[in-house]
């Protein structure tokens, strides 16, 4: 097998099951192990609408990491499972490509105390999709100029985590352009339909059967609003960031959060 050696975490979940196909499609990857709570025994490529790819869903992630080898181990799990994931593959010298998202602060820091003494990298993105993060790179440069802003986040019902880590990350990078400048509304302590308060900036979560993953991040000014959307219609279209951050995760140093660190 040659390439990039590839292990997929929640390889029978939505997101891993098209990481699978993406990995197993590109010329310059191979997937090399499978691991999921659920799916177990099944072959992985099957699972994911390919043909047989010989590599069998396990439970174990430890074992599929010694049965392996792998350079680069993904996970789209779920916010309680990640950490443990994520500790686990860098403990075993794997580099690691993150997509769950409701990893905390305190989550992050230890996973960067991690990477620096396993002397491995980690990239973690809460939105593989460019345009995203183009729309979350607008969102920091209009919060430059403008006075207030609010973000609601639209998502599938069946979404584990709310606030999306997309919100948060949209939130923490405007606020890092602003500092505390940026105007919000006074605490919603109390009152939960002004939504969840993320510095000055209130997040307001959706969840509904029909919506896949969109965002508004609306701002207010003096006699007007500026309204930055995107809508993400297609869980392939996280596909072609998720492959850049298999191809350079190795390249980099300690944890790295955001795609727009590698594009
Ligand atoms: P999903 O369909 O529920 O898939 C998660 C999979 O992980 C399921 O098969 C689940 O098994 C499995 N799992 C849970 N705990 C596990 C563990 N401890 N070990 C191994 N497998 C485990 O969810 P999804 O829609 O694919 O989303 C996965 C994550 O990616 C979520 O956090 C979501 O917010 C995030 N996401 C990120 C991006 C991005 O661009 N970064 C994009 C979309 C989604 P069960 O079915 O038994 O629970």
């Amino acid at each position: 097998m040659s390439g990039i050696r590839v292990l997929v975490i929640g390889a029978g979940g939505r997101m891993g099951r098209e990481v699978v196909r993406a990995v197993t499609e590109a010329d310059d990857m191979a997937l090399v192990a499978a691991v999921d709570r659920s799916r177990v025994g099944e072959d992985a490529g099957r699972v994911a609408g390919l043909e047989p790819t010989s590599v069998v869903i396990t439970d174990s992630l430890s074992d599929a990491i010694s049965a392996s080898s792998p350079d680069v181990a993904v996970d789209f799990t779920l916010p309680n499972a990640v950490m443990g994931n994520v500790r686990t593959a860098l403990r075993a010298g794997v580099a690691c490509v993150v997509g769950t998202t409701g990893l905390t602060e305190k989550d992050c820091s230890e996973l960067e105390t991690l990477c620096q003494e396993r002397k491995r990298p980690a990239l973690v993105a809460p939105n593989f999709a460019v345009g995203a993060v183009l729309m979350m790179q607008l969102a920091a440069q209009a919060a430059r100029h403008m006075e207030a802003a609010e973000i609601v986040e639209l998502h599938h019902a069946g979404k584990a985590d709310a606030p999306s880590g997309t919100a948060l990350r949209t939130a923490q990078l405007m606020a890092e352009v602003r500092g505390s400048k940026l105007a919000g509304p006074q605490s919603s302590d109390g009152r939960p339909s002004r939504g969840q308060g993320q510095g000055a900036i209130h997040i307001h979560s959706v969840r509904l059967p029909g919506l896949v993953a969109h965002q508004e991040v609306i701002f207010g000014g003096s006699g007007e609003t500026l309204t930055i959307r995107h809508d993400l219609t297609s869980w392939e279209s996280f596909m072609p960031g998720v492959l850049l951050a298999i191809r350079k995760v190795r390249g980099l140093r300690g944890l790295v959060v955001g795609l727009e660190k590698i594009l």
